[in-house]
């Protein structure tokens, strides 16, 4: 059983279709990423997957479960964003409780996850913080462990990193695999158009251009064996 089943979706926006029957599999525990340049379709796939977009055709399957018509708080993910989407009012501890007082957790459960989040990613000092005294890099780890206490099976990443300096991108995409180690068994499809970013993170690449999958394989395989043209000139090895 895969861990999330995309089975030939397409979405329709308003004057355009995207993916036209798109299908994919990805396996419990794998770290996938889904590479291309800008306007491939990766948001859309994420999207898709996490209930934030309907599909106008196809199936989702997350856990072995259909959830094509479930809510994204149902569907047991978690999500990433590159933009943060903090909540600008709340303290650091409050941004991370808020998806879990919602569900009902009992606080001292809440109490527990948010303590054991913020060791992991190193903000316990930051709790009790608003996230306008943070820094760029601050506030990615802060929305990484907003996302880490729901305690999903499978985490979705949209560019989490994009809007951060080089050092703070490298920093944290070393802190993104290695929590990735740590919580064993999660999924994570991490969406990027940075090479280097998918080189260094994914168990498997997935290449995407013009809403098309170009390539699906390892990172050595992608880069030593491109399927075509576009990978080869995309992610591949200088011929
Ligand atoms: P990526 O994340 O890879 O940059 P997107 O998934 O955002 O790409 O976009 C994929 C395609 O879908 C693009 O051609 C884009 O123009 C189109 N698209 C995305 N969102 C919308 C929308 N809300 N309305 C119309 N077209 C959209
Ligand atoms: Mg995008």
């Amino acid at each position: 059983m895969s861990a999330v089943s995309v089975r030939d979706i397409s979405v329709a926006f308003e004057t355009v279709r995207v993916f036209n029957g798109l299908s994919l599999d990805f396996e419990a525990g794998e770290f996938i990423v889904l590479l291309g340049p800008s306007g491939c379709g990766k948001s859309t796939l994420l999207n898709a997957i996490a209930g934030l977009m309907d599909i106008s055709e196809g199936q989702i399957w997350i856990g072995g479960q259909n959830v094509t018509w479930e809510e994204p708080k149902d569907r047991g993910i978690a999500m990433v964003f590159q933009s943060y989407a903090l909540y600008p009012r709340m303290s650091v501890r409050e941004n991370m409780s808020f998806g879990l007082k919602m569900a009902k957790t009992p606080k001292p459960e809440i109490e527990k996850r948010v303590k054991q989040a913020a060791e992991l990613l190193q903000i316990t000092h930051l709790l009790d913080r608003r996230p306008d005294q943070l820094s760029g890099g601050q506030r990615q780890r802060v929305a990484i462990g907003r996302a880490l206490v729901r305690d999903a099976a499978v985490f979705l990443f949209d560019e989490p990193l994009s809007n951060l300096d080089a050092q703070l991108r490298n920093e944290l995409r070393v802190e993104i695999k290695r929590l990735h180690a740590r919580l064993g068994k999660t999924t994570m499809i991490y969406v990027t158009h940075d090479q280097i970013e998918a080189m260094t993170l994914a168990d498997r690449i997935v290449v995407m251009k013009d809403q098309l999958i170009q390539q699906v394989g390892s990172p050595s395989e992608i880069y030593h064996r491109p399927a075509n043209m576009f990978v080869a000139g995309f992610v591949g090895s200088p011929q």
